[in-house]
């Protein structure tokens, strides 16, 4: 089962699915990568931690992960040795085929043969965990280990935490053995053009697009797209990143190319914003939006996703208010937040309730998961009060400057605006609920005053950016 030496890994192998240029880039022009960023190591920390948990679904196993990938070889060898004895439960059991390194998170092994578990720190099987998968089960059965079957494991998206999670309810089990054995010509294949495209002398000349992007954003994305023209037609902002793409596909690879008849009336109107350099903006869909009596109380979330809820009643990845920083009309204004392992959900009722009840509108900056956690948690709430997101202003296309990014955040959408000062502590919302999650006793304090610094900014550029659209409507400007 040991060999000498490998070309390939799981992630290498997907990196070469998602980009052959990224594979031959990565082993050839490493120092080209862009550097990975805190949340993208968050992420590795995540998977990590979830992993390690999936263990206890079959406890007592024993590990054969490698230290250093100076071990690999040793790695093989102990799992080699525990498999030739019937071990009945490895962790990360390493294998080796024709040059193709696996480690596979749990192995077990029962009456009725070898199964094999991949643990996924997600809550649903993606196409690239199962071409994943696919590898797998092609090194291990080329090894000459007859796999009876092969098996994803992944959060439970219904699970609702009560207590202590039994891992038996947190996680779900999938088997997907029969899709993995259809992949099998594909992954022969792939590992072929893998192998032919790292013996290149010069990296395949493969145009930047969609792929970049998806499944995974490319670390050579800093390189490859760093020459993109002004006038490209991926600068085209406003319109959705799969419409340029599409656009450049079909040869139209800068803005002035771009026939407007191909697009739909949004774009087309994003499009001539381009080309004229003036601004839309639709009054009558602003003020859909913002336009009402209530005088407005300005607030900002602090939002954390916890793969393994560390609340009750929440699930895997369920968005959790645990701070806010609000401002009303009268210039009376707080952060907030709650310390972390404390229950979030009646502290933050009791300031919006306050909030709301005073105010009957909140004026919010929006994101990714704060209308889910609000509906999730405060359903009361947002149904008797109105929670306005004013980020449904860009995302809407009521409001459009050539360069703006319409899902970039308040705070991004703020400073392009030049509407904050050069000083406006920007911080990504993921990366925030990241810093909350990890503070430590040693840094408690000092972790809660940044994000409530940085909570605040967000908040005085969601006022900005109000009082900005309100001028416009108001026919200021
Ligand atoms: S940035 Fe795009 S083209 Fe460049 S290596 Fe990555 S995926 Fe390939």
């Amino acid at each position: 089962m040991a060999e000498k030496g490998h070309f390939l890994s799981k992630s290498t192998f997907i990196r070469g699915v998602q980009c052959l240029k990224s594979l031959y880039l990565n082993k050839h022009r490493p120092f080209l990568r862009d550097r990975l960023s805190p949340e993208q190591l968050a992420k590795f920390r995540r998977g990590h931690e979830v992993g390690k948990l999936a263990w206890q679904l079959f406890p007592g196993g024993i590990n054969c992960a490698p230290g250093h990938p100076s071990q690999y070889a040793a790695a093989l060898e102990k799992t080699r040795k525990l498999i030739a004895d019937e071990t009945s439960v490895l962790y990360e059991a390493a294998f080796s085929h024709h040059g193709v390194l696996v480690l596979l998170d749990i192995l077990v092994k029962n009456e009725q043969g070898w199964h094999a578990f991949e643990v996924k720190s997600s809550a649903s099987i993606s196409e690239t965990y199962i071409t994943d998968a696919a590898l797998q089960y092609h090194v291990i059965s080329g090894t000459g280990l007859n796999l009876n079957s092969f098996h994803i494991i992944h959060l439970n998206p219904d699970f609702v935490r009560d207590g202590i999670p039994d891992v038996h309810k947190l996680f779900s089990i999938q088997e997907v053995t029969d899709r993995l054995r259809e992949l099998e010509s594909f992954i022969v294949a792939q590992i072929g053009k893998s192998r032919e495209t790292l013996s290149l002398k010069h990296s395949p000349s493969i145009p930047t697009g969609q792929h970049c992007f998806k499944p995974y954003p490319c670390d050579f994305i800093g390189h490859c797209w760093k020459k993109t023209a002004k006038d490209s037609v991926y600068n085209l902002t406003g319109i959705p990143f799969e419409t340029r793409a599409r656009l450049a596909t079909a040869g139209h690879l800068t803005i002035p190319e771009i026939p407007a008849g191909l697009l739909e009336e949004n774009d087309a109107a994003i499009l001539s914003s381009h080309l004229s350099g003036k601004d839309i903006a639709d009054k009558t869909g602003i003020r859909k939006i913002i336009d009402g009596s209530a005088a407005p109380v300005f607030v900002a979330f602090l939002i954390v996703r916890p793969a393994i809820p560390v609340i009750d009643g929440f699930r895997p990845f369920g968005p959790m208010v645990v701070g806010l920083s609000w401002s009303d009309f009268q210039g009376n204004e707080e952060s907030f937040i709650v310390e972390p392992g404390e229950n979030p959900v009646i502290q933050i009722r009791n300031k919006l309730g306050q909030l709301a009840s005073e105010s009957g509108m909140i004026v919010n900056a929006g994101g990714k998961w704060v209308g889910e956690a609000l509906s999730q948690h405060y359903p009361d709430l947002t149904e008797k009060y109105i929670f306005t997101d004013l980020e449904e202003i860009f995302l809407s296309g009521y409001f459009y400057r050539p360069g703006l990014v319409p899902d970039a955040g308040i705070s991004n959408i703020a400073a392009f605006l030049n509407l904050t000062g050069p000083d406006q502590i920007n911080i990504s919302q993921v990366m925030a609920g990241v810093k909350y999650m990890e503070a430590k006793a040693e840094n408690r304090a000092q972790t809660l005053r940044e994000l409530s610094d940085a909570l605040y900014a967000e908040m005085t550029s969601c006022r900005s950016v109000y009082y900005f659209l309100k001028s416009i409507i108001n026919n200021e400007t």
